[in-house]
């Protein structure tokens, strides 16, 4: 007889999404195992560690339920002890990201979700029940999967980019752009893309100024987006530039950047600003996968049927932002993890 185990609902990713099918799949009574990958150094610098993108930021002041005030008697009594050490201090406005995600896990962990703090390296979807490997070695059989290991967003990788994420380094500026540290301030947008320019032109509501900085002559965005970056008052484009260092202290965060250039006629030069965001892409979390599931040109999972969550493999689900490059939020995240959890559950009874 097999050792392996067979179970009925693996989720593997750890965001909203993740969580949230989690939940669902629990109170289903699917005794689901969660998947909310590996504590290590390459997950980290992927920014990819269990807890999700959210875990990665401070205040998230627009996930419904959560307005400013404080939470800290509250975390105290839904968190048990061995959790509320790794969290920062309560800021004592609103919720943050790292709270957020705790308070996501618990709720799942109090309907019976296991939890396993490890990576699915690999996965064999050619056969059900479906087999998947984690890193830590042996193997795991599910009659169903839901895939929510979300997407990274892309970084330039500088030194000085690390240090000040957070403190007016993002790369969301929809997540991030309403914080007080940005409003009337100059702010730098990186990147040349519909995405950039859709930043840069959505930062112009706080902002007084968005330069947008991009290494080549014109803008890869569509021509209509491209044309209101263009026609947009607010917005400065700097063609053939590049960001070479981001300027601040602790005291401060980001103060200015500085900005080489790719055209050898033009000098780099150093601007003042508060903030700084990246819109460079992002990239979603199928690597393990293998091609075994559909993706999109730009490779986010598929949904094969309108309104559900389905893949290309039956009994395969996917939720969150693997599967969105378009909304990318937390809240939306959610939603299509309760929508996987629901669509487990129906598939699991009826087929
Ligand atoms: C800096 C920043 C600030 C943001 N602020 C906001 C905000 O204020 N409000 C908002 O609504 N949204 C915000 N977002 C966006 C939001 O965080 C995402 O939309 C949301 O987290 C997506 O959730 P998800 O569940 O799809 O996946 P993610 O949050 O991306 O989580 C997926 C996780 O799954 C795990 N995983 C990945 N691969 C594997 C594997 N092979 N095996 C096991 N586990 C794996 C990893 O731990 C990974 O981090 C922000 C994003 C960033 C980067």
């Amino acid at each position: 007889m097999s050792e392996t185990p067979l179970e009925n609902v693996v989720i593997i990713g750890s965001g909203p999404a993740g969580w949230s099918s989690a939940i669902y799949a629990a109170r289903a009574q699917l005794n689901p195992v969660v998947y909310e990958g590996a504590i290590t150094e390459e997950n980290r610098m992927a920014g990819t560690l269990p807890l999700g993108q959210l875990a990665l930021t401070s205040e998230v002041e627009n996930f419904a339920g959560f307005p400013a005030g404080n939470l800290s008697g509250f975390l105290d009594s839904a968190l048990p002890a061995n959790r509320r050490g790794m969290m920062a201090p309560h800021a004592g406005e609103g919720v943050t990201g790292p709270e957020l995600m705790e308070l996501m896990r618990q709720q799942a962990v109090n309907f019976g979700t296991r939890v396993i703090t490890d990576d699915v390296a690999k996965v064999d979807f050619s056969t059900n029940p479906f087999r998947l490997f984690p890193s830590a070695g042996g193997e795991v059989q599910a009659k169903c999967v839901i895939v929510a290991t979300g997407a990274s967003a892309n970084w330039l990788g500088l030194e000085s980019e690390e240090r000040f994420k957070n403190r007016g380094v993002s790369a969301c500026a929809v997540c991030d752009g309403a914080l007080p540290r940005f409003r009337n301030k100059e702010l730098v947008v990186v990147g040349g893309g519909d995405s950039a320019v859709e930043e840069a032109t959505y930062l112009t509501k706080f902002a007084s100024r968005v330069h947008l900085v991009h290494r080549r002559d014109e803008l890869r965005a569509s021509k209509i987006m491209a044309q209101r970056a263009i026609d947009d008052p607010k917005v400065e484009i700097h063609f053939n530039s590049t960001l070479e260092e981001v300027l601040g202290d602790d005291a401060n965060g980001v103060t200015g950047v500085r900005l080489g250039s790719t055209d050898s006629a033009n000098e780099a030069t150093t601007i003042e600003v508060a903030g700084v965001f990246l819109a460079i892409g992002h990239t979603p979390n199928t690597a393990f996968l293998d091609g075994q599931l559909e993706t999109n040109e730009k490779g986010y999972l598929v949904w094969k049927k309108h309104f559900r969550t389905n893949t290309s493999v039956d009994g395969v689900f996917a939720a969150g932002d693997v599967a969105d490059d378009y909304y990318r939020q937390a809240i939306s995240a959610a939603g299509t993890g309760c929508m996987a959890g629901l669509d487990a559950e129906r598939w699991l009874a009826h087929g």
